[in-house]
């Protein structure tokens, strides 16, 4: 598996930027997941849009979903030049009736309810799903493919079943929101302490710092999470690409 940060910033896409946006990538599968602020505009650096397989969406929080419009048009747009592609689908959680209906776009793309009850299968990987402490619904992933393990928080505080979750997990994509002297509990983000404890008492080989805040000097998220976690450490950036 190989993941390419596409945008880390929490909330809001930093100037130039993008907010959340992940490639995971196997055996030519290219699965996005999630889709927020300023992800289609980025992600062409990587990958051109209409060769996504498939998009995941953790939850309806603008800054994880803003850019499914434009990838809709994009697709739209290379179908009339003449690109010859699929159905994208898209999957995502149905408990807001309102915003799901919008992932369906005329033949261009389809919203596809995952049952996060149930491991899936979305092309090379095996999709495991827990429902995460955020004001509005929203599910972690863990993506399992070859003997390697993802995990990707979404965004959520903390809360005890993560330990389970990304036992062992080869790479933890951790929301870290915050400092490790504020409190995210009420916001629904974990610190950058919550990160270290998370990735320490599960046992993961490396924790990615991502969902990152716009102010105080993110250095110290680095510093205060390896205070409790002593595996390997990164702050997530633009591009930041990490082989499984
Ligand atoms: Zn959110």
């Amino acid at each position: 598996m190989k993941l390419t940060v596409i945008g880390c910033w929490g909330g809001y896409p930093k100037q130039n930027e993008a907010s959340s946006g992940y490639i995971l990538e196997h055996e030519g599968y290219h699965l996005l997941i999630d889709c927020g602020s300023g992800v289609l505009s980025k992600l062409q650096n990587i990958i051109q849009p209409e060769q996504l397989d498939a998009v995941i969406v953790s939850h309806y929080h603008p800054d994880h979903i803003a850019d499914i419009g434009v990838l809709q048009h994009a697709r739209l747009i290379q179908g009339f030049l003449g690109i010859d592609m699929p159905t994208l689908p898209i999957y995502a959680h149905e408990f807001d009736q309102h915003e799901f209906a919008k992932l369906t776009y005329k033949q261009i793309t389809k919203g596809i309810a995952y049952d996060p009850t149930i491991t899936m299968k979305l092309g090379p990987f095996q999709v495991s799903f827990l429902k995460t402490n955020h004001p509005v619904p929203c599910y972690a992933m863990r993506f399992e493919a070859a003997g390697k393990v993802l995990v990707y928080t979404a965004d959520s505080s903390f809360k005890e079943e993560f330990i389970e979750f990304s036992r062992h997990a080869d790479v933890l994509l951790c929301e870290c929101n915050f400092y490790g002297h504020q409190n995210g509990q009420s916001a629904g983000h974990m610190t950058s302490i919550d990160a270290g404890q998370l990735a320490e008492r599960a046992a993961v080989k490396q924790l990615i710092l991502t969902h990152l805040p716009h102010y105080g000097n993110k250095v110290d998220l680095i510093t205060e999470a390896s205070g409790e976690f002593t595996g390997i450490i990164k702050l997530a950036n633009e591009f930041l690409s990490i082989s499984l």
